[in-house]
């Protein structure tokens, strides 16, 4: 049985999928991801936590690409991958679809049982106040601060960042919270930052309800991603994993389709 009649099937004799989808269900719609085929960093690794809290260089730095970066990210559509998924959702086949990427693709493709994972690049939280807003409004003042920047243009890079470098970052100023002039972050969860405990703890509740596993486009080399797969596996529940590369679930998986995302799933459109 060829590897894509075998994902066919398995989709097919699991009717409660718990889907856990990571960045290379987003390449498609051009938001590149992270790592090579080995699960190794392609570039930079992203900022932490510790790295944008303890130095106002950093947020500079890091508002700067951004600012460049929402452009093409901001505009990013769902590609056939994020449809197949919704369509998947929509028959019946599936009790949540978990996500790593902060893109809101699978949302804007009509997925509705969505939680995810790592945040919302969409939406900015004062880390003061704990006030919200949109990215939008954002970009517009970030826009406003720095109009020397706007005709800036870089390289795409993962999570609407962009590959400004060898640029003096000092001179750019970062709006600060409208409302109690806090230092602003967007929602998404930072590396070397723990996922709010109750978003994990729904996620549990809905892979206990699935009987399957079904891992689309995520090498799961982060332990934020890993744990849910890991748990399923624990628990006795099959675990398919469609990825071009090496995941670190390797060894657990019951099925692995090494497809681009899109093609192995085209048989749900
Ligand atoms: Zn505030």
């Amino acid at each position: 049985m060829s590897e894509s009649v075998a994902l066919q099937d398995f989709i097919g004799r699991h009717r409660r999928l718990f889907v856990l989808t990571g960045a290379g269900c987003s390449t498609g719609s051009g938001i590149p991801d992270y790592r090579d085929a080995d699960g190794q960093w392609k570039r930079t690794p992203p900022v932490t936590i510790q790295a944008f809290l303890g130095s106002e260089a950093t947020r500079r730095r890091y508002w700067a690409r951004s600012m460049v970066g929402w452009r093409s990210f901001g505009r990013a559509r769902p590609n056939r991958t994020h449809h197949a998924l919704a369509r998947l959702e929509a028959s019946g086949g599936t009790t949540l679809l978990l996500t790593q990427n902060v893109d809101r693709l699978h949302q804007a493709a009509g997925s509705r049982r969505v939680i995810d994972l790592h945040g919302r690049l969409d939406v900015v939280r004062c880390l003061d106040c704990g006030g919200t807003l949109p990215r939008e409004s954002m970009q517009a003042a970030l826009l406003r601060r720095n109009p020397g920047w706007a005709m800036l243009d870089a390289g795409r890079a993962p999570d609407g960042d962009a590959d400004l470098e060898a640029q003096d970052f000092s001179g750019f100023d970062v709006p600060p919270c409208p409302a109690c002039g806090g230092v602003l972050k967007p929602d998404v969860v930072f590396f070397g930052e723990n996922v709010p405990r109750e978003r994990v703890e729904a996620a549990y509740h809905a892979l206990d309800e699935a009987d399957a596993v079904l891992v689309v486009g995520s090498s799961l080399m982060v332990w934020s991603g890993l744990r849910f797969v890991q748990r399923a596996a624990d628990l006795g529940k099959p675990i398919a994993a469609v990825n071009l590369g090496r995941t670190r679930a390797d060894a657990l998986l019951t099925l692995k389709v090494a497809q681009p995302c899109d093609e192995a799933l085209a048989f749900l459109l």
